[in-house]
């Protein structure tokens, strides 16, 4: 999966709240096409660097990269515009929208850049052409087309996933972001899950934050593994079972 370009990279990161370092010195380099996973105990830092990568929060020190330009002043949603998607679990969706609706505003929200006065003023239905040509893709892509005009609320549980994934692709991502995805579903609905996000998303940079080890070390191509805000480890999953470090910090033993 793994083209050896780096997609992200962040140098020196450092986030504090007030004296407390959430994330210490954190140089993280992702590859295209990595299938990568962060793990740590609670309080590593996971979610505090999810939030800076995705200009949720501010950094303290340090930068941020992607696509190799630099995007640590950036804005989320300027952030989601150069590709760096996010999945938000449910919040991300209008229960009272329909499927297509959801997917069609979040295909919109990163049309904005392509926004162009003279199409506007000759070709005014070019843009809503290609917004319905965008969420038809992903309505596909996702396999919700014949559920496309009832509402989000309405659907089943399986399918509301799919809409999860169905808004974060309408932005056109490179990378994604998960934070544990799976939390608080079964056996069966983890499966049916993690299946659809490795079907869908195939074109895509994947970064997760998951609890469920085995899980990690089933998908991932790389392992990072935080502790205290640093990075303790890092590696293939067959490297990250075998290091003393990890089995003392994280995995007990
Ligand atoms: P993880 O996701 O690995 O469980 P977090 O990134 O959520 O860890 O938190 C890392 C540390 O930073 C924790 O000790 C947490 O209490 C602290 N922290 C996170 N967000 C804030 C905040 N907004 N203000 C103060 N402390 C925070």
């Amino acid at each position: 999966r793994t083209a050896g370009e780096t997609i992200l990279r962040t140098d020196g990161l450092v986030k504090k709240f007030g004296q407390f370092v959430a994330t210490d010195r954190v140089d993280l380099e992702v590859e295209r096409g990595e299938f990568r996973s962060i793990i740590g105990p609670n309080g590593a830092g996971k979610t505090t660097l999810f939030n800076l990568v995705t200009g949720a929060l501010p950094a303290t020190e340090g930068n941020i990269y992607f696509d190799g330009e630099e995007i640590t002043a950036l804005s989320p949603p300027e952030r989601v515009r150069r590709g760096i998607g996010r999945s938000f679990q449910i919040s991300n969706i209008f229960g009272g929208l329909t499927v297509r609706e959801n997917v069609r505003l979040a295909a919109q929200s990163i049309d904005r850049d392509e926004y162009n006065f003279l199409e506007s003023l000759f070709k005014p239905t070019d843009r809503y052409d290609r917004m319905n040509d965008r969420t038809d893709k992903v309505l596909a892509r996702v396999g919700l087309e014949d559920v496309a005009d009832e509402q989000a609320d309405a659907l089943a549980y399986g399918d509301k996933r799919r809409l999860e994934i169905g808004v974060v692709l309408a932005t056109d991502p490179d990378l994604v972001l998960f934070d544990e995805p799976t939390a608080g579903m079964s056996a069966e609905e983890t499966q049916e899950t993690i299946d659809l996000l490795e079907e869908v998303l195939v074109d895509q940079t994947l970064l997760l934050v998951e609890h469920d080890i085995e899980l990690v070390m089933e998908l991932s191509d790389r392992i990072t593994v935080l502790n205290r805000g640093e990075i303790l480890a890092e590696g293939t999953p067959d490297e990250i079972a075998a290091n003393q470090d990890v089995q003392d910090a994280y995995l007990g033993g």
